[in-house]
């Protein structure tokens, strides 16, 4: 899912408003979603440069089922360039213990 640029309902550009100005329809559920798309795909980077794989897929993953930001796609493609995602990038937790 791409970001919304016009609204669905009448086509008027959104810009980043949250309220269409033409016709009043309300998106700002969408718009927090985008935010938190972006957000973990920004996590996704994060631990994908830490080596934390499978963390990272997952993490895009989740990304994607919000709003598929491109960062986080990036991130998606990355990793299944580099090939199968290895178990022993994920932490085992018990470790802690
Ligand atoms: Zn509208």
């Amino acid at each position: 899912m791409a970001r919304m640029e016009r609204c669905p309902a009448c086509r008027a550009r959104l810009a980043d408003a949250e309220i269409c100005t033409r016709c009043g329809t309300d998106f700002s559920t969408s718009r927090r979603a985008e935010r938190q798309a972006q957000g973990l795909a920004h996590i996704a980077v994060r631990q994908l440069c830490l080596g934390q794989t499978m963390q990272a897929a997952a993490t895009a993953d989740a990304a994607t089922h919000l709003a598929s930001p491109l960062l986080a796609l990036a991130v998606m493609e990355t990793i299944r360039r580099r090939g199968a995602v290895h178990s022993t990038d994920v932490e085992d937790p018990r470790q802690e213990f």
